[in-house]
């Protein structure tokens, strides 16, 4: 079997297994680093090659996608992971950093049950940072923290190793406040970021590298090691040592959620159906073998497909042909093609069961934010909202 095709069997086995799935976004501030890191962690994961990595192509540039000549859905991508002997699926749901792209951070937020928030360590959080966040705390998706441009604090500020530790820890509280602020009850139950936790890691996405409190014990590599390193300008050692996607997957599966554990909590604060009901329950439970609820979160234009809509199935299972209710419109839609993610490319297989991130075509009258749905009359998710604003979009 080629090395493609093992990858979409791995895909298929492992969207099957819920405990082995993390849907997950990246959100910044712009420039702090999300599309070099976003590369980074597919080319370590192999899904992209090496030195394509780190030149934006996979969540930037149409042109690339075109003279490639194959279908990438640019604002998301999936990767294999191993972590203690265990493959895992990460769907990545890209998050435009950008303030004026509110809506779509909203709606990426619907999907995902993680977050992996990433800050510039010389500038800190921004104000996107904390719009980001709070709209993660706002759909009940976990954040953990990556402080990156490390390498700028000590090659461009030329702080010692004592003044680094004491900058990244402000850094840390500083971003725990301001969970505090936005959500207390969820700081309280662990949501808090925390170096010797596991729950922070920082480094450099432009030098492949990144280090964590459990990455430090994995690696032996100490802290006033990383600093040597980057001193003497030595980030290729440092890379091999502590590469970026290892440390920074590890740290997705260990500590985000599983769509089985993330959906038991979210689904009564993006669904405000009855959740004693047999729908409720098996989206709690992310159950396969219940009616389908599927909710739209992004829809783009495929050459070759025409309109697909991505979206996250919390119960139930996709399967090519099926009839669905779609919230708001009289006449049912049926599915036509069904995708997931392999690196950035669009694979078809026959179903999609709960828990995971869908690409379907078919679906006509949906909008972004529609409830897909074999139960007639289901109550629709909540309505996204943007945390600063009124309603972006209308279920
Ligand atoms: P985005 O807007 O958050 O997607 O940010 P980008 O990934 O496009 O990065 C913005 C700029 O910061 C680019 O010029 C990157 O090369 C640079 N950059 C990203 N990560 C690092 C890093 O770890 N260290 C340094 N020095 N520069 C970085």
């Amino acid at each position: 079997m080629g090395r493609r095709k093992k990858m979409v069997e791995r895909v298929k086995t492992l969207m099957r297994n819920p405990e082995n799935v993390r849907n997950i976004g990246i959100v910044a501030h712009i420039d702090h680093g999300k599309t070099t890191l976003s590369d980074n962690l597919l080319a370590g994961a192999g899904m992209i090659s090496t030195e394509l990595a780190g030149k934006q192509l996979f969540m930037d540039s149409d042109e690339e996608e075109q003279a490639r000549g194959i279908t990438i859905d640019s604002s998301n991508v999936s990767m294999v992971h191993e972590y203690d002997n265990e493959e895992y699926l990460i769907n990545l749901i890209d998050t435009p950093g950008h303030v004026d792209f509110g809506g779509d951070v909203t709606r990426a937020m619907r999907a995902v049950d993680g977050a992996v928030v990433v800050i510039d360590a010389v500038e800190g959080t921004m104000p996107q940072t904390e719009t980001v966040l709070r709209q993660a705390l706002k759909e009940h998706v976990k954040p953990v923290l990556f402080i990156n441009k490390v390498d700028r604090l000590i090659n461009e500020l030329q702080v010692d190793s004592q003044e680094m530790q004491i900058r990244l820890g402000k850094l840390i509280d500083h971003v725990n406040k301001l969970i505090k602020g936005m959500n207390e009850e969820k700081y309280k139950a662990g949501w808090k970021v925390d170096a010797a936790a596991g729950t922070v890691a920082f480094g450099s996405a432009l030098y492949n590298w990144a280090i964590s409190v459990p990455m430090m014990k994995k690696t032996s590599v100490s802290f006033n090691d990383v600093y040597e390193y980057c001193k003497e300008g030595d980030m290729k050692t440092l890379a091999e040592k502590c590469p970026l996607h290892e440390a920074v997957n590890d740290m997705v599966i260990r500590y985000l959620p599983s769509p089985i554990d993330a959906q038991e909590d979210r689904v009564s604060a993006i669904w405000h159906g009855d959740v004693s009901s047999e729908i409720g329950q098996a989206m709690k439970k992310a159950d396969a073998d219940a009616p389908l609820s599927f909710m739209v979160t992004d829809i783009s234009m495929d050459p070759h497909a025409g309109e697909v809509a991505t979206g996250r199935i919390f119960s139930g299972s996709l399967s090519r042909g099926m009839e669905t209710y779609i919230s708001g419109i009289a006449q049912k839609n049926r599915i036509q093609q069904v995708g997931v993610f392999m690196g950035p490319e669009r694979i078809e297989v026959e179903n999609i069961p709960a828990g995971n991130i869908a690409a379907v075509t078919g679906l006509k009258d949906a909008i972004v934010g529609s409830t897909v749905t074999t139960l007639e009359g289901m109550t629709p998710f909540e309505t996204i909202r943007h945390a600063s604003e009124p309603v972006v979009t209308v279920a």
